[in-house]
This record gives C-alpha cells, sequence and structure tokens, in this order.
C-alpha cells in the first residue's frame, strides 16, 4: 500500500515545488489517512475501476483510488500542481491531464466504459459542474462529492423540502444524492473556514420523471429565483395559472413546495 501524504509530506511538497495554496482555486489539501480510505470506500472503488477524479491537488486522495486498484484519470486546473503531483503518482495507474474540468474535452478522454466521479472543489466550481456532467455524461454512474455543509445539503434536499434549491431538483431528475459523511476542517492545509460534507450521487440509469429536461431546468429556475413568490407568479412568463392547475399543481404554493412528479407534470404541459 502506498503511503498516505501527511501534513508534513504536504507542506513539504509545497515548500520544495516553491507553491503556496491558492485560494481563489479552493486549495485546502486534505491529509489524513483514515479519511481518504473513508472515502475510497463510499465511492465503493474497486480493483478495476476507473475513476475520475476532479480536482487532485497533490494527489491525497488520488493515491487512495490507485491503492485500491483503480485506473484514475485525475483532472488538475493548476498548471503548477502537475509536477507535484505527477511525482507523487508516479508509477500508479494514473493519468494526470492539466484541464479546467468545466471546459475538458470529455468525450475524448472517457471511452465507452462506465467510471465513476470523486471530486474536491470549489463549491462555485462543484454545483455547475455536477449538474453539467449528470446532464450530459451517462458513462459517469457515480459521483461522491467533497463540498461545504449547505452546499451539500442542498445538493441532497429533494425537492418538497424547505432547505430544496435549483440543485436539488435537477439532481433529483438524474438519480440520488445523500449526504454520506462529514469531513472537519482540520483535516485540510491550510485549514478552511468551513465544515465540508461528502455527497454521494448515483445516477440513474433513467430520469427519474418522464419531462423535457430544459423544459423542466426552465420552469426550476424560474420558480427558486422567486422563492418566496407562489408559483402563479414566479412562474407567469412560462406557464398560465390555468395550466399550472391542469397539471394537477396547486397554484398558491410555493417552488419549494413541489415534489419532482409535480416539477415534472409542469415540464409536460
Ligand atoms: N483533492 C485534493 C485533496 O483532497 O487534497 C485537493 C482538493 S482542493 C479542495 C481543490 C482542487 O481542485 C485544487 O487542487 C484546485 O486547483 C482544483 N480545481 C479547482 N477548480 C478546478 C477546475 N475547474 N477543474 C479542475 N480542478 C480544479
Amino acid at each position: 500500500m502506498a503511503d498516505r501524504l501527511t501534513r508534513t509530506d504536504v507542506r513539504n511538497l509545497l515548500d520544495r515545488h516553491g507553491l503556496e495554496p491558492s485560494r481563489a482555486l479552493g486549495q485546502n489539501f486534505l491529509c489524513d489517512g483514515p479519511m481518504i480510505d473513508k472515502i475510497v470506500r463510499l465511492g465503493r472503488v474497486a480493483a478495476g475501476d476507473h475513476v475520475v477524479e476532479i480536482g487532485p491537488g497533490l494527489g491525497s486522495l488520488t493515491l487512495g483510488l490507485a491503492d485500491a486498484g483503480a485506473s484514475v484519470l485525475a483532472v488538475e486546473i493548476d498548471r503548477y500542481l502537475i509536477d507535484p503531483l505527477s511525482e507523487v503518482t508516479a508509477g500508479l495507474d494514473v493519468t494526470v491531464v492539466n484541464a479546467d474540468a468545466q471546459e475538458l474535452d470529455w468525450e475524448a478522454h472517457l471511452g465507452d466504459h462506465s467510471w465513476k466521479v470523486i471530486a474536491n472543489l470549489p463549491y462555485n466550481v462543484a454545483t455547475p459542474l455536477v449538474l453539467d456532467l449528470l446532464a450530459s455524461r451517462p458513462e459517469l454512474e457515480s459521483y461522491v462529492v467533497m463540498v461545504q455543509r449547505e452546499v451539500g445539503e442542498r445538493l441532497a434536499a429533494g425537492p418538497g423540502s424547505k432547505t430544496a434549491g435549483i440543485p436539488s431538483v435537477i439532481v433529483a431528475y438524474w438519480g440520488e444524492a445523500t449526504v454520506v459523511g462529514s469531513v472537519p476542517a482540520q483535516l485540510f492545509l491550510p485549514v478552511p473556514k468551513v465544515e465540508s460534507v461528502l455527497v454521494r450521487i448515483v445516477r440513474a440509469p433513467t430520469p427519474n420523471v418522464d419531462a423535457p429536461y430544459d423544459r423542466l431546468v426552465a420552469l426550476v429556475r424560474a420558480g427558486f429565483n422567486q422563492r418566496r413568490k407562489m408559483i402563479r407568479r414566479s412562474l407567469a412568463a412560462l406557464l398560465s395559472e390555468e395550466q399550472i392547475a391542469a397539471a394537477d399543481v396547486d397554484p398558491t404554493l410555493r417552488a419549494e413546495a413541489l415534489d419532482l412528479p409535480a416539477w415534472g407534470r409542469l415540464a409536460d404541459t
């Protein structure tokens, strides 16, 4: 088994390569062996799996994934981290790609087998990227995403709950999301101000409601962008009150009260 990166290893790697963690890129490096092994377990990563790791940083998690016998595609945006990352993962079944995951030509890298995704990204990247990949890349069959607590809870909230938002409905359309653990801030270097959680998302073979995706997204965005208003107001530009009622949805409800089948019926109207 390859050693896990300790806090001292991470500090030494940064010093030796003359680097400081970039705040703008959300660089907080995990340095806790047991937590890394837990994430690998939660990702159900096993020998022979293909895993895309988005935001591998210095390779803390990458080592755990490779150790489990996975073949890893590691997509890192920061060109200054590519040397230390390549050094840490030398000799392992890891392909390092220096790219912004939001701009990557995924088609060219994925081939025709299925993949598991492990991602530890700043929240402003994680949420749009995961929503985009769910909609565009069916070969990505499951995800474990590490994000700050509120963002993770929103991803997993499920439509019809108080904390639901746009991502909750979109994720529920494509699959099932669950908060499966938390990651204390002290396990990172540098120590971030917020606590992180781990969200596991499993993509369903087909969407969970039979409704046109683009229309559903337009309605969900309109509804949650004015979440304090009744949907007869917030959706007025897209549906009349009569159409809402004809879809068997109460026009006086607010967006957060609608479950996925209700959004599906509205999108099908
Ligand atoms: N996974 C590593 C760990 O746990 O130690 C690093 C996690 S750090 C919170 C986030 C990483 O994502 C950084 O290495 C950062 O450079 C990278 N990153 C940020 N935005 C990215 C993007 N759009 N595409 C790919 N990597 C990105």
